[in-house]
C-alpha cells in the first residue's frame, strides 16, 4: 500500500524547525507575557520591514483583520464594498457583519482574480471601497484601476490572506500583497502559506491614522486601558503565536521558493504527459511572483477525477465549491444563478492538488499519473 498525499503535511514543515519553534515558545513560557508580550511588536515590526515599510498590526484571525480593516475605514449601514463571489466566505462576510452591501463583480477565467475593470464599472455614489482578493497566491493586475478608485475616493483593501510575500512588478516598481493598496489584511490560519500554530492575522495601513485606529479597535477601541473611545473587538496575536510566525517569517522566501518550483514541476510533468488541453495548468501572468498557496487546476468531469484520485490515496480539494452570491445567509442580496457566470463555472471545474514546500517529486510523478490514468480512460 502506497502512502496517502495530502494536500498539505504540515508535519514535514514542523519536523524542520521543530527545535528553533520549541525555543521561541519556551521564551514565552519562561517570560509569562502571553497577551501583547515583546513578541507581538517584534513580528510587527518585521512584518513592515518585509512589506516596504507598511504599519503592521497583528490580530487574531484573517477574518478579523477584514472586519477591523473595514472598520477602521468607518465602513457602515448604506456602504457599498466591491468584491469577488470567488474567494473564501470571510471576503464577503466582514462586509455584511458591518451592515454594508456586498456588490459582486465576476472573475478572470485564466487567474481566477476578480477582473479589475468589471470593478471599475461596479462604482456607485455609495462605494465606499474595493475589496480585491489574491486568490491561490497570486496578485490581480490592479495598476490599471488603482488611480482611479483613488481619484473617487475608494479605498483599496487587499485580502491577501492567501498571498504574503507575493509581488507583481509593474514597471520597475515591485508591489507586494498587502502594500499595494491603502489596506492590506493577512491571516495565519495554519494551513496558510505563512501560518502560526492557532489561529491569527494582520492588517496592514500606509495612512498613519488609519494604522492607528486599527491598533485602537483591536483592543476594545481604548487607547488607554479601560478608557473606551469607540466599540472595537477583542482582537489581539497571541504572543505565542507571534513567537512562532517570528521563527516562520525567517524562512518564508525559501518554503515560497520550494512551492514555485513544485508548480514548475507540476507543468513540466503535464506538459510530458500531453495533459495540458485537457486539463488547464493555473496561469501566472507576466510580472508576478505567484506564491501557490494553492496550486488549482481546471480539469474536465472534475468531480470523478477528484473521487478516481482519492480511491488512489492521492487527496485534493474544491476551492470553491459554492459562490458567495450563491450562498444560503446572503440570498437578501438578491443575486441569482447565471449573474456571475465565470465564478459559478470555475466552482464546478477547479482542483487544487497537493502543494506545499516539502513535496517530493515522486508524489507530485504519481498525482499527475493518477490524472493521466483517468483521462485515458
Ligand atoms: C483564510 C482566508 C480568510 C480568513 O482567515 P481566517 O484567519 O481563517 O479568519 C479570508 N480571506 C481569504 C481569501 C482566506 O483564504
Amino acid at each position: 500500500m502506497t502512502a496517502k498525499i495530502p494536500t498539505l503535511d504540515l508535519t514535514r514543515n514542523y519536523e524542520r524547525i521543530r527545535e528553533e519553534i520549541g525555543q521561541a515558545i519556551n521564551a514565552v513560557l519562561d517570560s509569562q507575557q502571553f497577551i501583547m508580550g515583546p513578541d507581538v511588536p517584534a513580528f510587527e515590526k518585521e512584518c513592515s520591514a518585509y512589506l516596504d515599510g507598511i504599519s503592521a498590526i497583528a490580530c487574531a484571525s484573517g477574518t478579523d483583520a477584514l472586519v477591523l480593516a473595514l472598520m477602521a475605514l468607518d465602513i457602515k449601514e448604506g456602504d457599498e464594498v466591491i468584491t469577488t463571489p470567488y474567494s473564501f466566505f470571510a471576503t464577503a462576510s466582514c462586509i455584511t457583519r458591518l451592515g454594508a452591501t456586498p456588490v459582486f463583480v465576476d472573475v478572470d477565467p485564466e487567474t481566477f482574480n476578480i477582473d479589475p475593470e468589471k470593478a471599475l464599472s461596479a462604482v456607485t455614489p455609495r462605494t465606499k471601497a474595493f475589496l480585491p482578493v489574491h486568490i491561490f497566491g497570486q496578485l490581480a493586475p490592479l495598476e490599471t484601476v488603482m488611480d482611479e478608485f483613488k481619484a473617487r475616493g475608494i479605498a483599496v483593501v487587499e485580502d491577501a490572506a492567501q498571498a504574503f510575500g507575493a509581488w507583481r512588478k509593474t514597471g520597475d516598481e515591485i508591489k507586494r500583497a498587502g502594500a499595494w493598496g491603502d489596506v492590506g489584511c493577512f491571516s495565519f490560519f495554519p494551513t496558510k502559506n505563512l501560518g502560526c500554530y492557532g489561529d491569527g492575522g494582520m492588517i496592514t495601513a500606509w495612512d498613519e491614522k488609519t494604522a492607528a485606529s486599527m491598533r485602537k479597535l483591536r483592543v476594545h477601541g481604548a487607547d488607554a486601558t479601560y478608557f473606551h473611545d469607540e466599540v472595537g473587538l477583542n482582537s489581539r496575536l497571541d504572543s505565542i503565536q507571534a513567537a512562532v510566525l517570528r521563527v516562520k517569517l525567517r524562512h518564508l522566501e525559501e518554503w515560497n521558493e520550494e512551492r514555485r518550483r513544485a508548480a514548475g514541476r507540476y507543468y513540466a510533468l503535464f506538459a510530458e504527459k500531453g495533459l495540458i488541453g485537457t486539463i488547464t495548468p493555473p496561469a501566472e501572468l507576466p510580472g508576478n511572483y505567484h506564491i501557490y498557496h494553492q496550486y488549482v487546476i481546471k480539469a474536465p468531469r472534475r468531480d470523478e477525477l477528484q473521487a478516481f484520485l482519492e480511491e488512489r490515496g492521492i487527496t485534493s480539494r474544491v476551492y470553491y465549491p459554492l459562490s458567495l452570491h450563491m450562498q444560503k445567509c446572503f440570498s437578501f442580496l438578491g443575486y441569482k444563478e447565471g449573474d456571475f457566470p465565470v465564478s459559478e463555472q470555475l466552482s464546478a471545474s477547479t482542483l487544487a492538488l497537493p502543494v506545499f514546500p516539502e513535496i517530493t517529486m515522486e508524489e507530485q510523478q504519481r498525482v499527475v499519473g493518477g490524472i493521466a490514468e483517468f483521462y485515458q480512460k
